[in-house]
């Protein structure tokens, strides 16, 4: 059909091509074809799944990062447990934390039992100064942790963390992201804390699912069944203006309709004739780069008693470690186990080596998690460009104009990278059925006229 050319009156006769087969893409289409829709989903990769997948390796399961689903929302509990027939755990989540050759209890800042005196007395003079002393305007999170949690807590636990995780100074990040996310505690909290140690779980996740086999990744099958899937299908131009896509593979596919979950820089890239200032806007937006390093060892116990932890130190490169086979015993072949350590990088922070695998495995032994007598059986790691949004100061500028171009030209954003927020996989799974609803809302209003972008 010609551009600017009348779809059909009848909707379900209108095309609409999905950029992505991550939760977000697939679950849009579900909704989508569910509503007469004629659905083609295009993905680069020659699986479905985006973030959500898991990977096999020498009888060991990985996920793209520790993924486990602690969704309150009752309909994705459902439509997850249907996809793995209800064969999941639910248990309650251990975490802990390594600071300075400490082990400490989660969240380190109820849980300072146990840390050098000098430490501990430090921690809770300043977190009574800030909590008794003048109320300060809270500008960015740097102002958040010493607001929240005390200037001496915040500078040697916080702040070491953030450069390593988030791979900015806190202070060039707001806080619109933190929600539950991080705790702010009561003075009694701290004060128990400080004197004994805590049974009382304040992480913002308590209790999980996971699936019993097949990794994270066997609830995609939720969103990806009875979808036209086009694999291997890198999109390399959109024409927004012809309604035409071409792929990396030599193909290429028209659409009347387009919902995009690909990362926003990535999509703004692809679209033929964009605004110098949109294009300009979408490069500035940053995202956290993952390296992940796997490793399969032929042993299942010397591990912490924690499905993850936290490594706070600076002189560590691993700011997030897990255990795979402690979610599931299918993650690991018997007798062996898994861990998984996060290198994270960005434009404000490169990566501080070019060995990464060489480095991680050093840090992992400096911690006590790897033994220079370990057998080690797998070790690999997996790049990741896209994982965290980051929320620094600039992103909501750079975000409105991006989006608002989009929108001017009637693409449907959906999911982490499309709506570019701090989304978990629930929140995927309902941008992208969020997606799907405002585009048959869209085209329901004006069912006589669909033209053409
Ligand atoms: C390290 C990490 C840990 C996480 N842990 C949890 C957790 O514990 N629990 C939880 O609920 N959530 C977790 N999440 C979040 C969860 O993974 C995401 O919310 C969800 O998977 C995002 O789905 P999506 O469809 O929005 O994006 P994606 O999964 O990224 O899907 C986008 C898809 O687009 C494809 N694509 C990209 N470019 C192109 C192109 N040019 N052409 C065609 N296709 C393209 C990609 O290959 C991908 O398949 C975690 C995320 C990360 C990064």
């Amino acid at each position: 059909m010609p551009p600017g050319q009348d779809l059909p009156v009848n909707h379900s006769k209108a095309s609409v091509a999905v950029l992505g087969a991550g939760l977000s893409g697939l679950a849009a289409a579900q909704s989508l074809r569910g509503m007469g829709y004629c659905v083609e989903v295009y993905e680069k990769n020659s699986y479905a799944g985006g973030h959500a997948f898991s990977h096999r390796a020498g009888g060991f399961t990985f996920d793209e990062g520790p993924h486990i689903s602690f969704t309150k929302m009752p309909e994705i509990q459902e439509l997850f447990a249907r996809a793995v027939n209800g064969q999941y755990f639910e248990v309650d989540a251990r975490v802990t934390n390594y600071w300075r050759g400490h082990w400490v209890l989660h969240p380190a800042q109820t849980n300072l039992f146990g840390l050098p005196t000098d430490v501990v007395e430090r921690c809770l003079v300043d977190f009574v100064k800030c909590r008794y002393g003048e109320p300060k305007e809270i500008r960015n999170y740097a102002d958040w942790c010493l607001e929240g949690l005390g200037r001496s807590f915040s500078e040697d636990f916080t702040f070491q963390y953030t450069r390593k995780y988030w791979t900015t100074e806190p202070s060039n990040m707001t806080v619109d992201w933190v929600g539950p996310r991080m705790h702010r505690p009561s003075l009694e909290e701290v004060i128990h804390g400080a004197l004994a140690p805590q049974t009382e779980k304040h992480h913002y996740i308590t209790r999980f699912r996971y699936p019993d086999s097949g990794g994270f990744g066997s609830y995609v099958q939720a969103v990806a069944d009875g979808q036209a899937l086009n694999l291997d299908h890198e999109v390399m131009l959109v024409d927004l203006r012809k309604g035409s896509l071409e792929f990396a593979n030599g193909t290429s596919a028209s659409f009347d309709r387009l919902v995009s979950s690909l990362p926003l820089p990535e999509l703004i890239a692809r679209i033929k004739d964009v605004p110098a200032s949109v294009a300009e806007a979408a490069a500035k937006l940053t995202c956290t780069s993952l390296v992940l390093v796997n490793i399969g060892i032929d042993r299942d116990c010397g591990f912490p008693d924690a499905h993850w932890m936290y490594c706070y130190d600076e002189d560590n490169i691993l700011s997030r470690i897990s255990f795979p086979h402690h979610l599931s015993p299918a993650n690991a072949p018997a007798g062996q186990g898994a861990i998984q350590a996060e290198v994270y990088h960005s434009k404000y922070r490169p990566l501080a080596t070019g060995d990464v695998l060489a480095c991680a495995i050093e840090d992992l032994q400096k911690i006590g998690l790897l033994h220079k007598s370990d057998n080690i059986l797998l070790a690999m790691e997996q790049r990741m460009p896209y994982a965290n949004v980051l929320f620094d100061v600039d992103r909501k500028a750079n975000l409105d104009i991006v989006h608002g171009y989009l929108a001017e030209k009637g693409v449907f954003c959906c999911g982490r990278y499309g709506e570019w927020a701090y989304y978990w996989s629930d929140d995927s799974v309902v941008s992208g059925f969020r997606a799907a609803k405002l585009l048959n809302e869209r085209i329901q209003a004006s069912p006589r006229k669909v033209t053409r972008q």
